[in-house]
């Protein structure tokens, strides 16, 4: 790929000319109509990137991501937009292969020294990215992280729970989310997780789905549940509020719709015979 500068890559893929993603930050390159980028080539090639690597997408083709300067501005009739922004509307293909580049670029910048002994590491493409330790003493092997995030809705007969941190925008309310510990399964984590923000306890668990959310690199286990017991006590530092809405009188505001928290209560509506978007 011409003008790409690999960051000490390892038996590369050699990924076809088209198959090319820019990030800018959390920032994708896009054309005028929020589709990926698909002929910045010339423009490519006169660029430094700071960051590039080979990966393979989910349905295996090679794909090249690279990572500019975040002062750079697009090439005419492109944008730089933030992903977050556009999950939403990009095809689930290449939502897919966004989020995977996106969270290979975060691997790749965190991991250039070895986390066990301190020596640089060098990134090898084959069979899917990783950074391996140049101390022969060592040779430890990093991979991509992936931080498991249990997030559930929580439900009384026609009610849900919905809870809102701090930093939400005005009106969103959300499924109750939070990281899995270490050493702990996912099922435990929704129960303490429950329990620590809002004092409940649940009952009746039900895995529902997972999704990357590649903000910068958590795996989303929704879950479903019931209310047991227990009288809701916010934990401060946590959430700002947190209640049982009636399904007809829900929140105004919505998570973003490829969003878990979006899913779960689209289900919830949905088997209660509701529709979808509310109405109203
Ligand atoms: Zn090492």
């Amino acid at each position: 790929m011409e003008g790409v500068a690999t960051s000490t890559a390892a038996g590369r893929l050699a990924p076809a000319a088209n198959n090319t993603l820019v990030f800018r930050g959390h920032q994708l390159l896009v054309d005028e109509r929020g589709g990926l980028a698909r002929s910045p080539h010339r423009w490519l090639a006169s660029l430094p990137p700071r960051c590039a690597l080979d990966f393979l997408a989910p349905e295996g083709q090679p794909w090249a991501v690279i990572e500019v300067d975040r002062a750079l501005e697009p090439p005419p009739g492109h944008e730089f937009r933030h992903l977050k922004t556009l999950l939403d509307t990009l095809p689930p293909a290449t939502r897919s292969l966004a989020a995977r580049a996106l969270e290979l670029l975060e691997f790749d910048r965190a991991h250039r020294f070895c986390g066990a002994c301190g020596a640089p590491t060098v990134l090898h493409t084959r069979p899917s990215p990783m950074r391996r330790c140049t101390n022969t003493d060592c040779g430890r092997e990093h991979y991509p992280r992936v931080s498991p995030v249990v997030i559930v809705a929580v439900e009384r007969g026609p009610e849900i729970l919905l809870g809102r941190s701090p930093h939400f925008p005005p009106g969103l309310y959300s499924a109750l989310a939070g990281f899995v510990d270490a050493g702990e399964s996912a099922e435990q984590a929704v129960h303490r997780e429950i329990l620590e923000e809002t004092g409940l306890r649940i009952g009746n668990l039900r895995y529902f789905a997972s999704q990357a959310w590649p903000f910068p690199h958590a795996l989303m286990l929704g879950y479903q549940a019931e209310y047991e017991g227990g009288e809701i006590l916010c934990a401060p530092d946590e959430i700002e509020d947190a209640r049982f809405f009636h399904i007809d009188a829900l929140p105004a505001v919505f998570p973003t719709r490829y969003a878990m928290a979006n899913l779960l209560l689209r289900d919830f509506c949905l088997r209660h015979g509701r529709p979808w978007p509310p109405a109203g």
